[in-house]
């Protein structure tokens, strides 16, 4: 990747979502980080984090990451995707984990989802 971008673009990271693509190794999810953290242009990245939370809490059917970062890019403002991107992701880390809960246990979920009587089986992204 590193002799692609010296080679074809001068050293510089490009700065479209279409060249950044293009680059070995470079999918939608790692053009997003970089626009977004990289460029400051809004785009909202779903990793695995992302993806689980969004089902977890209702954001989401979960159907794949693709319907996961519409649902999320409809429901938040432009403003704060890049920001909101980070935050999900390290309260996933922290406090939300892949076996962990399963939306019944901390005050997020029980606060927006009170009748949830079974666990929130998340599909994989
Ligand atoms: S209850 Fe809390 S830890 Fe459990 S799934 Fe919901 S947000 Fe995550």
């Amino acid at each position: 990747m590193s002799k692609q971008v010296l080679e074809k673009h001068k050293g510089k990271v490009p700065k479209t979502f279409e060249e950044l693509e293009k680059l070995p190794g470079v999918g939608h999810k790692t053009a997003s980080v970089v626009m977004s953290q990289g460029f400051g242009y809004p785009a909202f990245a779903v990793d695995t984090h992302i993806h689980r939370l969004a089902q977890r809490w209702g954001l989401t059917n979960g159907k794949n990451v693709v319907q996961t970062e519409k649902d999320l890019k409809r429901i938040f403002s432009k403003k704060i995707w890049s920001k909101l991107h980070l935050q999900i992701i390290f309260y996933g880390r922290e406090y939300c984990k892949a076996r962990d809960c399963y939306g019944l246990s901390c005050k997020i979920c029980t606060t927006c989802y009170p009748n949830r009587k079974k666990p929130v089986i998340t599909k994989k992204a």
